[in-house]
């Protein structure tokens, strides 16, 4: 699998996962599904969140299926921050996967050191162990 991220998309998503931090955030990966299993993101499109807190966060799924719908993209997927802690998939995150039919699970961990905030992200298959290779690319690359 080959992902490739719009940089703007990514970096708006950072911002907002900062300025809710300690709490988390959420948003999904629209774009399309290209042969030869590559997926490009052209949009993380934040949905109205119903409850937020430090280690999990609950979107209006709702209405992600009308913005999946009004957009005319496919759904590749999900992303949300771990504040505080690891960018792996928590047993909540792994509950959900299978609802939303997640193609890839984007985690970003944020870790507040002092004045400011490191991040790292990383992309998750199901059932795979190894974190998915991402490469992000400015939207004239596309
Ligand atoms: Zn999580």
């Amino acid at each position: 699998m080959r992902l490739v991220i719009n940089e703007s998309g990514l970096s708006t998503f950072k911002r907002r996962a900062s300025r809710v931090y300690p709490r988390e955030i959420y948003g999904i990966l629209l774009g399309k599904k290209l042969k030869n299993s590559t997926y490009k993101v052209l949009k993380i499109v934040i949905p109205p969140i119903v409850e937020s807190t430090y280690d999990y966060v609950i979107p209006d799924y709702n209405e992600i299926e009308r913005i999946v719908f009004s957009s005319g993209l496919d759904y590749i997927g999900s992303i949300h921050s771990h504040p505080q802690a690891s960018p792996t998939v928590s047993a909540h995150d792994y509950l959900y996967w299978d609802k939303n039919k997640d193609e890839v699970v984007g985690i970003l961990s944020i870790r507040k050191r002092n004045s400011y905030k490191v991040t790292e992200l990383k992309f998750w298959r199901k059932n795979s162990s190894l974190p998915v290779k991402f490469k992000t690319v400015k939207p004239d690359e596309e």
